[in-house]
């Protein structure tokens, strides 16, 4: 119960953080206002989730309707906080692993996530990475491994290794794409995300994450492609639906925590049946 809050805690400072860090703007100062009226919101609007539910979606002084994404946003974190947090707690709560190290991994862990899906939801509104975000990523990957080692199955080794891989193959994949194509195809934010998931989650995650990001992208654009029956393609003035730019660090990000996410819930399952 007590980390959902604290998840939706970092949701609700998610919302400050995708709106704010694209306008160069603080992200600590001044106090979230409406967008509209520019009322500062009190703390009893600011509770998540609930706030906007007991608001029904509107400014409490003007009426203008709040975007539903940021109950969801926050509600997403709440869950995710939750998810990363529960393969550590039984080795918390029985002694396995020492305490110092558990909430380490636990924060860390919450922060990678974190810093992801804001950087997945810039990516998907404005197409661009922010350095601010993607830079410390790898730092602080780097850094866990070196600190928790062997208790997050992540060694300082594999660590580097993924950042130096997962920057340089997506700057192979760039300059390949660009050769074949004659077209800038994906951002360098994206060079420095992949670094970042490679230094957090090991050279040995970065294949499932690169393939997943791929496929679940190629998806998502056959998928809109056949809804919208070339209409997306239409309203931009495309030829066709293969040159839509789709920001890529989105998928990434998803691939990213489907690894952190799934492969430590099965590796659970095969050691506990094993
Ligand atoms: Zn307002």
């Amino acid at each position: 119960m007590f980390i959902v809050l604290w998840g939706a805690l970092w949701g609700s400072f998610l919302n400050v953080v995708v709106y704010r860090v694209p306008a160069g703007l603080s992200v600590v100062h001044p106090r979230s206002r409406c967008p509209k009226c520019e009322t500062p919101i009190t703390w009893w609007q600011n509770i998540p989730v609930l706030s906007w539910a007991f608001l029904g979606g509107r400014c409490h002084t003007c009426k203008t309707w709040i975007s539903v994404r940021y109950p969801l946003v926050e509600a997403a974190m709440a869950v995710l906080a939750l998810a990363v947090a529960w393969p550590w707690l039984p080795g918390i709560l029985n002694g396995d692993v020492p305490l110092w190290q558990g909430v380490t991994g636990v924060l860390a862990e919450q922060a990678f996530v974190f810093v992801l899906l804001a950087i997945a939801l810039i990516d998907a509104d404005t197409f661009l990475v922010p350095d601010s975000l993607s830079l410390p990523l790898p730092i602080l990957g780097l850094g866990l491994a070196f600190a928790l080692g062997p208790v997050r199955g992540v060694t300082w080794q594999q660590s580097a290794a993924g950042a130096l891989a997962g920057g340089g193959g997506l700057l192979a994949v760039q300059w390949l794409y660009a050769v074949l194509t004659k077209r800038e195809g994906l951002g360098t934010g994206d060079v420095k995300l992949m670094a970042g998931i490679g230094a957090f989650l090991g050279v040995q995650a970065l294949p499932a994450v690169l393939l997943a990001a791929a496929v679940q992208g190629l998806l998502f654009v056959g998928g809109w492609a056949l809804v919208g029956r070339g209409k997306l393609a239409e309203d931009r003035g495309l030829a066709s639906i293969r040159h839509l730019a789709m920001p890529f660090g989105p998928f990434l990000a998803l691939g990213a925590v489907q690894w952190l996410l799934l492969f430590r819930m099965a590796g659970k399952l095969l050691a506990h049946w094993s």
